[in-house]
């Protein structure tokens, strides 16, 4: 059962996330309570479902995904680290901020990040994904790249996340994204965040 707050009284991420690094790292940042859509996501997301989010930049979607997926990798504690979490990102600073946000919320976990996008030399990128990163933030285009040398393998993939899905069609990246879901498991847990919704998103 959902509890229903009486207003006035404010809900807090101990009611949300049980994980105490997180917690640690919630509270480094300066957050005192979660946003709406924090409230709303981070359980559906532990609980396993999809998620389609109507979600501009500012409302703190960001740890809205990032937190509960954190929790689950760092409650299964795999021994094989592979990557199991997929963020896609249209632009290369989304991806930075989003990469940043991963950092910072894992600060106290042993979670690996990495990150890729393109315009730059794939090769730093290869030995980060390589040493045990299990989160990887990315644009489709370079992606690909590195499904197509070998670098990237999605077998392991569990949660695949679109931010700023609208923006990303909206870039074109509508061939690319249907190239890199042939590579992805059927099934996974699959969440998209998107300022607007329209037919193409959905
Ligand atoms: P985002 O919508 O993910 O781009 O986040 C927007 C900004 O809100 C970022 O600077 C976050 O650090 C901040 N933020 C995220 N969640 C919270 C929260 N619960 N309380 C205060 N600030 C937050």
């Amino acid at each position: 059962m959902r509890a229903i707050l009486p207003s006035g009284h404010s809900m807090t991420f101990l009611s949300l996330i049980s994980n105490k690094k997180l917690l640690k790292a919630v509270a480094d940042s300066g957050y005192h309570n979660p946003t709406p859509i924090q409230q709303q996501a981070i359980p559906a997301i532990l609980a396993g479902s999809d998620v389609m989010a109507g979600a501009q930049t500012g409302t703190g979607k960001t740890a809205a995904f990032a937190l509960p997926l954190l929790s689950k990798l760092d409650d299964n504690n795999y021994q094989i680290k592979k990557i199991r979490v997929l963020v896609l990102t249209p632009t290369r600073e989304l991806a930075l901020q989003v990469y940043k946000s991963f950092e910072d919320y894992g600060n106290y976990t042993h979670i690996k990040m990495a990150i890729a996008y393109g315009g730059v030399s794939i090769k730093p990128q290869v030995k980060q994904i390589n040493s045990g990163a299990e989160v990887l933030i990315a644009t489709p285009g370079r992606l690909l790249d590195h499904i197509e040398n070998g670098s990237v393998s999605l077998q392991d993939l569990q949660c695949l996340v679109f931010d700023e899905a609208d923006r990303m069609l909206d870039m074109g990246f509508q061939a690319e994204i249907n190239n890199i879901l042939k590579h992805a498991p059927k099934k996974r847990q699959t969440l998209l965040f998107s300022a607007t919704f329209d037919d193409a998103i959905v």
